[in-house]
């Protein structure tokens, strides 16, 4: 951030998914790197900004972390609808999630501003515990992970998403999210 020739573009972005999957987790190692165990649901939506660098421009992202719980499904369009940029998390550990993820990417790919850069996040990786190393075991899933890495890249990639897999716990991954979306962003404006 030296440089003070360095435009700073804002970036509205926002987070969606089932509860308790960890989007505000993801936020919060993004914003302040830090992991807070039993983190109270969030509550319709909150809002944080993080800076990041590209090359010589500064992207502010403006987050907004909404409520993943169903009763504030009718909220979301008022977030994603001038959104450049949305994170759509799941939980590796529970096939369900993913679900839920695909049906947030279908509203957002009918709803959602056309150019909007959609980023799938398989969260919770510091879950998995690696699979045996037995010479037969070579297709056994990992224990405790559902949804298996191949599955949701070959689902992001038919679709048009960027595909991350992350720990929030351990802070993998995460700000490879949100740099990645920054590069996609078209930052002429
Ligand atoms: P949200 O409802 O999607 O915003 O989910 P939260 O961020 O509130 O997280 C839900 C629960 O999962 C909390 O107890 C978090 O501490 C936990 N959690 C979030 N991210 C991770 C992760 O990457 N790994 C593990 N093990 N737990 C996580």
């Amino acid at each position: 951030v030296s440089n003070p020739n360095a435009k700073t573009i804002q970036v509205k972005l926002v987070l969606l998914g089932e509860a308790a999957v960890g989007k505000s987790s993801l936020v919060l190692r993004f914003v302040n790197d830090e992991f807070q165990d039993n983190k109270e649901p969030t509550i319709g939506a909150a809002f944080l900004t993080q800076k990041c660098r590209l090359e010589d421009k500064i992207i502010k992202f403006e987050i907004w972390d909404t409520a993943g719980q169903e009763r504030f499904h009718s909220l979301a369009p008022m977030y994603y609808r001038n959104a450049q940029a949305a994170v759509v998390v799941y939980d590796v550990t529970k096939a369900a999630s993913l679900d839920k993820a695909k049906s947030w990417v279908k509203e957002l790919q009918r709803q959602a501003n056309p150019n909007i850069v959609i980023a799938l996040a398989g969260n919770k990786v510091d879950l998995v515990q690696p699979a045996g190393e037995g010479e037969d075991e070579s297709f056994e899933m990992e224990s405790g992970r559902q949804v298996p890495t191949e599955e949701a890249k070959a689902y992001s990639n038919e679709t048009g998403l960027l595909f991350f897999e992350t720990s929030a716990k351990k802070g993998d991954g995460v700000t490879n999210v949100f740099t990645e979306i920054a590069k996609k962003i078209p930052l002429e404006h």
